[in-house]
């Protein structure tokens, strides 16, 4: 079994809690396997080709990773896209759940809480309900129908809070006194699985890494992910260096590139206003500290797009046949400052995050 330790000042801490119950930071892994190639098993197609690797052992899969990376021409801006919304439950976030739950199922665990604007909740619901798990997911009232019903679908217990995402998180961890919080901005083992997009882009363009990786951002689970993956890859000796990771926001809702901006090292808290682009909408993003060390460990940049420019994105790339959701054509509405911050000739991966059927 993993050990779990605070980020912030190091205790020990159960393998069910979501944050330090000392200082309220939060846990990550303190044990995790070294990356090593030869352990990859390369007749498994899926994320589990990675299980040495993994903190967590499966007993349940719905087949989640190994999405397709695929060029994309667009006219003086070429990119590859790592199409994440072909995943199980449409969204990257299946990585993270796969792993989580297969770790909440090996330690007994029964019913579990989330709070999620939608495709986190999609994800957790499926795999709650392949495993058997109950789950309460609460979202904001205003969440788009077809990603509720999807959790319905599912078969969890959608709790629909009136207010802000903040007053949807606060009746979750409310909540989560009683029931094991299974929080893809918190939990350590969501975090492992979202490593495995960075191992994937690494086979798929011939065991390299990009030049840069471009990213929505709201909690920072997938930058955090690729950061910590293509790390381990460099740390095995297998990369020069990490990718240049670039953090997107929307205008409405930009706490890191306010704090990219300013030199600040922590998130600036902001208040959200109306946006299109509602898998980011995140104020207070709780491993900000962490994003912003990515982006400057990596030479990268954070970036905030407006609505308008995010319906341009969305358009252009479902004429080049990728139909994703508005949060996914982010990364691609701030393409042109990437490319004016890199060489002409640098090779850019954005992962497409979440499918366009759902909204
Ligand atoms: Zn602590």
């Amino acid at each position: 079994m993993a050990d779990v330790i605070c980020e912030r000042c190091g205790r020990a801490a159960g393998p069910l809690d979501w944050h330090c119950t000392a200082c309220s930071g939060p846990l990550k892994i303190a044990d995790l396997p070294p990356f090593d190639p030869e352990a990859i098993r390369t007749h498994e197609w899926s994320l589990w080709r990675y299980t040495a690797m993994l903190p967590a052992v499966r007993r349940f899969s719905l087949g989640e990773g190994m999405t397709p990376l695929v060029p994309v021409a667009l006219p003086d801006k070429p990119f590859l896209a790592k199409l994440e919304y072909l995943s199980p439950t449409a969204s990257y976030k299946d990585r993270g759940m796969a792993v989580m739950f297969n770790h909440l199922l090996a330690h007994g665990v029964e019913a579990v809480v989330e709070d999620s604007s939608g495709n986190a909740g999609a994800s957790l619901a499926a795999y709650a309900g392949g495993i058997g798990i109950d789950a309460r997911v609460f979202v904001p009232a205003d969440a788009p129908a077809g990603k509720k019903t999807q959790i319905a679908r599912f078969g969890a217990t959608l709790v629909e809070v009136t207010g802000s995402r903040a007053d949807v998180t606060a009746a979750c961890e409310k909540a989560a006194q009683d029931i094991p919080y299974a929080s893809h901005a918190w939990n350590p083992f969501y975090l492992a699985g979202q490593m495995t997009i960075a191992w994937e882009i690494w086979e798929q363009m011939g065991h390299r890494a990009p030049d840069a990786i471009v990213c929505p951002v709201g909690q920072g689970g997938l930058l955090l992910g690729l950061a910590r993956g293509f790390a381990a890859l460099h740390e095995a000796g297998l990369i020069a260096h990490v990718p240049r990771l670039y953090a997107i926001q929307s205008a409405a809702c930009d706490p890191i590139v306010k704090a990219w901006e300013a030199e600040h090292d922590a998130p600036i808290p902001v208040s959200s206003g109306e946006t299109i682009a509602g898998g980011i909408k995140i104020t207070a993003p709780v491993r900000g500290r962490e994003v912003l060390a990515a982006l400057r460990g990596s030479g990268g940049a954070a970036y905030r797009v407006s609505d308008s420019a995010i319906t341009a994105a969305q358009t252009i790339l479902a004429a080049h046949g990728l139909f994703v959701e508005p949060t996914s054509a982010v990364p691609v509405a701030a393409l042109d400052r990437v490319q004016a911050h890199l060489d002409r000739a640098a090779e850019i991966v954005i992962p497409l995050t979440g499918s366009g059927l759902k909204t």
